[in-house]
């Protein structure tokens, strides 16, 4: 039994190692996360272009009306000094008129001047953002690539180590290679024990001196009184 005793240590840790690789597997990270960031600041950007579109437009019509008022003005102003008109309160009236016209005008160009500034902020946002999204994307970009070589070698890295698995499972008794599967299914994966100073290494329960005795004398199969799993003594085996 110690043979087999021998090979199940074996079958044991390369199952762990294989176990610990689909673990780190699972865990990897497929960059969900920044996936999702990536989206958000997608549709932000898209709102904020939207936005900016909204107010250029609005912009561009007061641009055109203040040039339609521009050519009111100067039409009034060529009709005043035209000396068609010779009534003088007429007259008078006109030249209010286009005073008051005047002022409008100002304080329309003021306003289209705010209007022009805000648009002019909006496109810097526009041009950080977009920046950002691109070094977002990058990252991304770089994140998913790391994520399937990772992902690659680890499968290679598992395959193999099935492959070897099934190999070394092939040298060991039918039923004791069933006897440990049923323990590595209803023990979390450890079926085997190592004696440590007397103790067993996974439950860490001391052993009675009949087990320890059984261990050295007996070609068994010896389990732990406490968890049931299969023990060797490293001085035992070869
Ligand atoms: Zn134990």
């Amino acid at each position: 039994m110690h043979r087999q005793m021998s090979l199940l240590r074996d079958l044991q840790a390369i199952d762990s190692y294989i176990d610990r690789l689909r673990q780190e597997l699972k865990q990897l990270d497929s960059g969900e996360r920044i996936r999702a960031k990536l989206e958000k600041n997608r549709q932000r950007m898209e709102d904020i272009k939207e936005r900016y579109n909204q107010c250029y437009a609005t912009a561009a019509e007061q641009e055109r009306r203040l040039q339609e008022f521009d050519a009111r003005i100067r039409q009034a102003e060529a009709d005043l000094y035209s000396g068609r008109i010779t009534n003088p309160r007429e007259l008078q009236l006109m030249q209010h008129e286009i005073e008051q016209a005047k002022q409008t005008r100002e304080e329309l160009d003021i306003e289209m001047l705010r209007m022009w500034e805000m648009l002019e902020t909006m496109k810097q946002d526009i041009d950080a953002s977009e920046k950002d999204l691109q070094q977002l994307e990058r990252l991304y970009e770089a994140h998913v690539e790391d994520y399937r070589q990772r992902r690659a070698a680890l499968e290679a890295e598992i395959a193999f180590n099935e492959h070897e698995r099934e190999k070394l499972a092939a040298l060991i008794d039918p039923d004791v290679r069933q006897r440990y599967q049923t323990l590595r299914e209803r023990l979390g994966g450890i079926a085997v024990a190592v004696v440590e100073q007397k103790a067993c290494s996974v439950c860490h329960t001391l052993l009675t001196p009949y087990t320890l005795t059984r261990l050295e004398t007996e070609d068994a199969l010896i389990t732990c009184e406490s968890c049931g799993r299969l023990l060797y003594d490293p001085k035992l085996l070869e």
